[in-house]
C-alpha cells in the first residue's frame, strides 16, 4: 500500500515535473545570484555613476549615434518598494546633432522619478540594474532556460511584467547578471525597439558586488554608457516623487490651432510642434508629423475642416529625429505617401518591415504598407493652383537629409530646427542674436538655392518670422539687398 501510494505520488511529480522544475531551478538561479552579490540583507542602494548620455532619437545620419552628453548622477533605488529617484546633470559635448541642450556645454539639471505605476519607459529603469532584476524577477513566476551567447553558455531567466512586457537576464557561471533585455512601446519610429542594458566589471562596492560600467542600448545604438563611481547598500534613500511629478507624463490635451497665412496655406500649432498644410485643388500636402499618434489624429481632423474635401496625399517629412517623425505613420495608415530623404526612407523602412508586438498604432490596425516618394536634392510638387518646392538643404550640422519647403509664390519657407523664433521677451532658444550657427547655415542655403524669402514658417517657436528676423538671428543682417 504505501509503495503503491509512493508510486503514484511519484507519477504524479513525474506529470508537473518540467513546470515545477523549471520555476525552482529559476528560482535556484536568483537565489545564488543574490547570495554572490551578497544581496541578501540589502533592500536600499544609493549609486552615483559619470559617464555619457545620449538624445535618443537626434542622430546626424539616421541610424547613426545619438549625439552624446557628459553625465552625472546621484541614484536612490528602492529595490523592495520598487522606486527609483535620481539627481541627474548632463552637458552637451557633440555638436552635430539635434536634442536639447543644442548648444555644446549647456547643462541639463533634472530630477527624475519611477515606481512600479509609471509607464513601461521609466518603470523599466529599476530592473536594468543587477539588485532590481534579481530580486523583482523572484516576484515574478520567473522561468530559466539556456542559451549560448558569443561561444559562453547563459543562464536566463525570462519574466513578464504586467503580462505584457518580457524581460530576459543572462546569468554567468559565477551567479552574476551580465545583461538584461527587453522592449519599449513608446516610439512608433523604431516599432518595439529593442532596449538593454550590460553589466561588467564586477567588484567589491560598500560590501556588495556590483558592475563598475554598465552600458544601455536603445534600438541598437547607445543610449547610456556609465562608470560606477560609488555604491551605498542600505542607505536612507528617498522614496518620494519630486514636487510637481507625474504631470509631465505627455497626457495632456492635444490642441491644435490654425491660421491661413496664405491663401490655401494653413500653420497648424498649438504645441512645442508645428505642421503645416498646403493645399493642391484636388488634395492637401502636410509638412511633418510631430510628437505621435494623437497629434497626428488632430491635424488632420483641422485639415479635413479646412479643406473638406480634398485628401491628404503627402505627408513630407522634413527630417528623421523622432519628435519630427514620430507622427509619420497616422499618415500613412490614412494612405498618404512619405516624402523624405532616400536615407530617411531606408532608416523608417528598415524599422517598419518588422510588425511591432508592442506597440498598437493605426498603421498596424489599417494592414497598410507606408509608402515612400524620396528627394535627394529637389523636387516640385505642383498643379495649376499650386507650386511647392522641396530642397534638401546642404552642410548642415543638424541632421543629414534635411529638407526645407520653399512656395515661389507666397515667398514663404517652412523650416524645422534650423531657425526658431524666441518667444516675445524670451531668450533666443538656442543662442545670442547673431550668433546662431543653424540659422546661419540656413542663410546660406537660401543664397545657394536662390529663394526669395519673406517670410519663415518655423516648425518650432512662436509663430511666423519675416525673413530680417532670420537674418538678424543668423548675424548675417541684409547689407546689399
Ligand atoms: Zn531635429
Amino acid at each position: 500500500m504505501i509503495r503503491h501510494h509512493h508510486r503514484a505520488l511519484a507519477l504524479a511529480l513525474l506529470l508537473t515535473a518540467p513546470a515545477t522544475a523549471a520555476a525552482q531551478d529559476a528560482m535556484t538561479v536568483l537565489n545564488a545570484a543574490v547570495k554572490a552579490m551578497r544581496l541578501e540583507n540589502v533592500t536600499t542602494i544609493r549609486y552615483t555613476a559619470t559617464g555619457s548620455a545620449y538624445a535618443i532619437g537626434q542622430s546626424f545620419t539616421p541610424g547613426g549615434p545619438y549625439p552624446r552628453s557628459a553625465m552625472t548622477f546621484v541614484r536612490d533605488f528602492d529595490i523592495d518598494g520598487f522606486t527609483v529617484r535620481q539627481e541627474f546633470v548632463n552637458t552637451r559635448v557633440e555638436r552635430r546633432g539635434g536634442g536639447l541642450p543644442n548648444r555644446v556645454g549647456a547643462e541639463t539639471r533634472q530630477v527624475q522619478y519611477a515606481s512600479r505605476n509609471s509607464g513601461w519607459p521609466q518603470h523599466v529603469f529599476m530592473w536594468l540594474n543587477p539588485p532590481g532584476f534579481v530580486k523583482e524577477a523572484m516576484k515574478h513566476n520567473p522561468t530559466l532556460t539556456t542559451e549560448r551567447v558569443g561561444g559562453r553558455a547563459f543562464r536566463v531567466i525570462t519574466v513578464r511584467v504586467q503580462d505584457r512586457y518580457t524581460l530576459r537576464g543572462f546569468f554567468n557561471d559565477e551567479d552574476l547578471l551580465e545583461r538584461v533585455d527587453t522592449a519599449l512601446d513608446n516610439n512608433p519610429v523604431l516599432g518595439d525597439p529593442p532596449l538593454d542594458a550590460v553589466f561588467t566589471g564586477y567588484r567589491d562596492f560598500g560590501g556588495i558586488l556590483f558592475p563598475s560600467r554598465i552600458v544601455h542600448h536603445l534600438g541598437l545604438q547607445p543610449s547610456f554608457d556609465f562608470e560606477i563611481a560609488s555604491v551605498t547598500p542600505n542607505a536612507a534613500v528617498e522614496t518620494t516623487p519630486p514636487a510637481g511629478a507625474g504631470g509631465a507624463a505627455g497626457g495632456g490635451a492635444v490642441t491644435v490651432t490654425s491660421q491661413t497665412i496664405a491663401n490655401g496655406v494653413h500653420y497648424l500649432t498649438g504645441g512645442t510642434h508645428h505642421s503645416v498644410a498646403v493645399e493642391f485643388s484636388d488634395h492637401v500636402a502636410v509638412i511633418d508629423a510631430p510628437l505621435g499618434e494623437a497629434r497626428s489624429l488632430a491635424v488632420i481632423a483641422e485639415v479635413r475642416r479646412l479643406a473638406p474635401n480634398k485628401p491628404i496625399r503627402h505627408l513630407i517629412n522634413t527630417h528623421h529625429h523622432f519628435d519630427h517623425s514620430n507622427g509619420l505613420r497616422t499618415y500613412a495608415a490614412e494612405g498618404a505617401t512619405v516624402v523624405t530623404h532616400p536615407r530617411n526612407a531606408a532608416f523608417y523602412q528598415q524599422w517598419w518591415s518588422t510588425m511591432p508586438v508592442l506597440l498598437r498604432d493605426r498603421l498596424v490596425e489599417s494592414g497598410r504598407t507606408a509608402r515612400f516618394e524620396t528627394v535627394d536634392e529637389r523636387r516640385v510638387l505642383s498643379d495649376g493652383m499650386r507650386t511647392l518646392e522641396v530642397h534638401v538643404v546642404q552642410d548642415t550640422t543638424h541632421v543629414e537629409g534635411m529638407l526645407i519647403l520653399y512656395l515661389p509664390s507666397e515667398k514663404l519657407l517652412v523650416e524645422a530646427d534650423l531657425f526658431t523664433p524666441p518667444a516675445p521677451g524670451a531668450a533666443p532658444a538656442q543662442n545670442a542674436p547673431g550668433n546662431d550657427p543653424l540659422a546661419a547655415e540656413l542663410v546660406q542655403n537660401i543664397e545657394r538655392l536662390d529663394l526669395d524669402v519673406e517670410r519663415v514658417v518655423p516648425l518650432h517657436g512662436p509663430g511666423v518670422a519675416s525673413r530680417a528676423d532670420l537674418d538678424r538671428a543668423a548675424g548675417t543682417t541684409a547689407a546689399g539687398r
